[in-house]
């Protein structure tokens, strides 16, 4: 156990939020995409490598975020999955760390970028254009280690996606998801401060009712029969313009969960 065991989860009531019930996207054969989000995604795709650009915080974080991957699962020899890839900034370093590494999203033009990218520096990775419930349909418990990082809040039925994430790891397969939590302060913090005043992101990169506090988390991968075994903050700091890990889960997180031991 860690202090970010134990969190503050910062869950401090209120409505809103993402409905896990009665979305049409919950039927499944409705596609669990957002048509608006990809549209959000597909002209930052030439700046997806851009360590400036727009999707410079992916790239602020990408280390953080593979350190505790490292931390919970054995990468080196892994079948790694990455959910929602985009221009495969975490993809790429999945597999230069000598994972067996695919990347998939349900958008053509960073998968486009991410294929040339890779091309570029030697990186082997795997990107389809899929969605994560149309492969776990066809590959099913195939993955050591699953993650969807920065994905959740942007898709209809965030509770479908973890239960295919779930559903494409191997039994008791490392799982990893990150996103922002739903309250004020990542109101104040993660869409007032970093899409408005730091122009960190572009401005309407997120919602907020669709942010999802850590309970919901445990609740969807309860429900898909995973147990989250980690939660931890991704803290920026505007003074030195840098993320660090730490406890305090009440803005930006990752978590670490694992899939059931035996199929659910
Ligand atoms: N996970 C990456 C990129 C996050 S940006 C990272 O953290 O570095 C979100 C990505 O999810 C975009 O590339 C977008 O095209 C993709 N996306 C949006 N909805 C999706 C869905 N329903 N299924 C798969 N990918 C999706």
């Amino acid at each position: 156990m860690t202090a970010s065991d134990t969190p503050d989860t910062g869950d401090t009531g209120g409505p809103g939020g993402p409905g896990d019930t009665g979305d049409p996207a919950g039927a499944p054969n409705v596609p669990n995409v957002d048509p608006a989000e990809i549209d959000k995604f597909d002209p930052l795709a030439s700046r997806w490598w851009d360590p400036q650009g727009e999707l410079k915080p992916l790239h602020q974080v990408n280390p953080l975020r593979l350190d505790f991957i490292a931390k919970h699962a054995n990468i080196a020899g892994a079948r790694a999955l990455d959910v929602g890839c985009g221009g495969g900034i975490l993809t790429e370093a999945l597999a230069q760390r000598g994972a067996e590494a695919t990347g998939i999203d349900a958008s053509a033009a960073p998968l486009e970028v991410a294929r040339l990218h890779a091309l570029e520096s030697g990186a082997q990775v795997d990107y389809r254009r899929i969605t994560a419930e149309e492969l776990a349909a066809q590959r099913r418990g195939d993955w050591d280690i699953v993650c969807c990082l920065e994905l959740l809040e942007h898709v209809p039925d965030p509770a479908r996606l973890v239960a295919a994430c779930a559903n494409l790891a191997r039994p008791g397969g490392a799982l990893f998801f990150s996103t922002l939590n739903r309250n004020p302060k990542a109101f104040l913090l993660a869409i007032v401060g970093a899409e408005y005043v730091l122009g960190l992101l572009p401005r309407g990169t997120h919602r907020y009712e669709k942010l999802i506090r850590p309970s919901e988390l445990g609740r969807w991968c309860e429900r898909a029969g995973a147990t989250v075994r980690d939660l931890t903050g991704l803290h920026y700091n505007p003074l030195r313009d840098s993320f660090a890990l730490g406890p305090g889960v009440d803005v930006n997180y990752i978590a670490y969960a694992t899939a059931a031991d035996a199929a659910v």
